[in-house]
């Protein structure tokens, strides 16, 4: 995270250049009177007051000037281009766009806890409280709707936003489509925006090589190197790897003649899945695992043993949440 890059940005300083003593407002399409005065937290009836000449409040013209009561509370330019890509965000998202996220929440009075671009339980409280006092669906997802809100209370925020979902069947290769559709529901958006992305941003086509596996699939591979013949290929037994959970896979590059390789830019290709949130085995010393990805939800694959065995589960996958 380069958190001081986002929070040093000159253009997010900027100061609203409104005089002081003359506050206006530039309506913008879809605006009336009622929501311009809920944006700046006034009341309609001051709005009303400070603009005698509007006679029915829910007509107004996009670049009309209007009046600014006092105590109006200035705001900045949209969080997000309402035209752009509004990326979907809920508790354990995690990147630049979270921060994005937080930083308007706190500029709007909803204190996000540290802006670390963690969505974490303390963002998901202040999401929940916006929403609700923004009169939209108290769920905690960041959506169009929210993200629309936003954009009212929040400062600009310059540069592309990284989508962080995405469609299983979207992806290019029919196999990795399958077998992200058998991970773990909470992972295969994921999963399917980091394959994505990576076709996107580097040409490189991702075929997911191992996605879900049995606990009985796990122990044969477990052998292997062992006392069956082959490389030792896992430390891992039945149950103890997070791939029995849904919750890991590892990826290799498709060639365009069909053949795979594991000599790709492995650092760009784990800098985008961490952006997306994934854990990345190019990160792990026990040892590096460069083509794992997975996310644990803040679960040991003791607690998720734990609760597949107590029935904790849902469509055949241990609850995460
Ligand atoms: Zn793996």
């Amino acid at each position: 995270m380069t958190l001081d890059a986002v929070s040093n940005d000159p253009s997010r300083a900027q100061s609203d250049p409104t005089p002081a003593d003359l506050p206006t407002h530039t309506v913008r399409q879809g605006e009336t009177l009622s929501t311009i005065a809920r944006d700046y937290a006034v009341s309609l009836q001051a709005m009303r007051d400070a603009n005698p000449d509007i006679l029915n409040p829910d007509v107004v013209y996009p670049d009309q000037r209007i009046a600014l009561p006092e105590g109006a509370v200035s705001r900045a330019p949209a969080l997000v281009d309402p035209e752009g890509p509004t990326p979907r965000l809920s508790l354990d998202a995690r990147g630049p766009v979270v921060a994005d996220l937080q930083q308007g929440l706190e500029r709007g009075g909803y204190a996000p806890g540290v802006i670390d671009g963690i969505f974490g339980s303390q963002t998901d409280a202040a999401v929940r409280a916006f929403q609700g006092d923004r009169g939209l669906e108290v769920d905690g997802i960041v959506g169009p709707k929210t993200w629309g809100e936003l954009g009212r209370v929040a400062t600009a925020s310059p540069g592309p936003v990284a989508p962080v979902t995405g469609e299983p069947a979207d992806v290019t290769d029919p196999l990795t489509a399958q077998r992200i559709q058998g991970l773990h529901p909470e992972v295969r958006a994921t999963a399917a925006a980091f394959v994505n992305r990576v076709e996107q941003e580097l040409g490189i086509t991702l075929r997911v090589s191992d996605g879900f596996r049995t606990f009985a699939e796990q122990d044969t591979l477990y052998t292997q190197g062992r006392t069956a013949p082959g490389p030792v290929v896992t430390h891992a037994r039945g149950g103890q790897s997070y791939h029995n959970y849904g919750l890991a896979f590892d990826v290799v590059q498709l060639l365009p003649n069909g053949g795979v390789s594991w000599d790709l830019d492995w650092n760009a290709v784990g800098r985008i899945g961490q952006d997306l949130g994934l854990e990345w085995g190019g990160t792990w010393t026990r040892p590096v695992d460069r083509p794992h990805f997975q996310m644990d939800f803040g679960l040991s694959t003791t607690q998720l043993q734990q609760r597949l065995n107590g029935g904790q589960t849902q469509d055949g996958f241990v609850n995460v949440r």
